[in-house]
């Protein structure tokens, strides 16, 4: 059997869910992706946006599915972490959760105690040592094995308050992901070299260049910088996400059509959508 990477966005939207007509097609939830292969039934999931809740629940419907669990992130802000609480697994007794993040330069130094205080009862009504699931807490500086053979690098970007580029790599398959990234005047080449030849690279395309121009600063990327690093790193796909959640569906397809004239395999993320590499 060949091995294939399989990948499956639980979120796409950037900075706080929405839910209204007309935002349906590429989904309301924040950011979450799952990453399994063909050989094992194993999963890794990127970030714990709202769009973790469904995921959650697809898991603990699946009798094949493994205890074990690798929830790693690209940082902390609120909607990467929202979804956390409601994810089911996280309260199954049989569960074991490793909760990551890697990296080296970090100002966080304990990942337990954010944590802790994200299941603060001033928060939510059931305290982290409450759930259920035995957790674990990694903080790698430089690679880390996600599950089976699957070895995931990550690279600092800038970004308020930090966050990490991410990429994996099993059997020849390479996937980056790239999101909350600021890339500044000029394109990060750290990232660049990060991304080289990846079969799929997911990058953050919050803006189009011109709501770029007036929010320097925010933290994320235009549709063209995330194209002009696919184009530099030599990336056979380009996937976009992190939508604005002032950007609705009729906004999203102009900006895909526009992106796919200059980046013949691009897409914007969708919630559902999966690929295999
Ligand atoms: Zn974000
Ligand atoms: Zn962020």
């Amino acid at each position: 059997m060949e091995p294939k990477f399989k990948v499956k966005f639980y979120g796409t939207r950037g900075s706080i869910p929405i839910s209204e007509p007309g935002f349906y097609e590429f989904g309301g939830n924040t950011t979450c992706i799952s990453i399994t292969n063909n050989i094992n039934n194993r999963i890794a999931i990127i970030d714990a946006g709202t769009g973790i809740r469904k995921l959650g629940k697809e898991i603990e419907q699946d009798p094949s599915s493994d205890n074990e669990i690798y929830l790693a992130f690209t940082h902390f802000h609120w909607d990467h972490i929202q979804g956390f609480p409601f994810f089911k697994p996280a309260y199954n007794v049989e569960k074991t959760l490793n909760i990551i993040t890697m990296g080296r330069d970090r100002p966080l130094k304990d990942i337990q105690s954010l944590f802790n205080f994200q299941m603060h009862e001033v928060f939510f009504p059931v305290k982290l040592d409450e759930m259920g699931a035995k957790m674990n807490f990694l903080m790698p500086k430089d690679e880390i094995e996600l599950f089976g053979e699957t070895v995931v690098t990550v690279r600092k970007h800038n970004h308020p308050g930090t966050a990490y580029s991410m990429r994996l790599y099993w059997r020849e398959k390479v996937i980056v992901i790239c999101t909350d990234i600021e890339h500044g005047k000029k394109i990060d080449q750290r990232i660049v070299s990060l991304a080289r030849g990846a079969d799929i690279l997911i990058h953050d395309a919050q803006y189009n260049p011109e709501e770029l121009e007036t929010h320097r600063g925010w933290g994320h990327s235009s549709y063209e910088q995330a194209i002009e690093v696919a184009e530099q790193a030599g990336c056979k796909m380009l996937i976009l996400t992190h939508h604005d959640p002032d950007h609705n569906d009729e906004f999203l397809f102009k900006m895909e059509n526009k992106c796919r004239e200059r980046f013949k395999d691009c897409l914007l993320a969708r919630e559902g959508m999966e690929f295999t590499v």
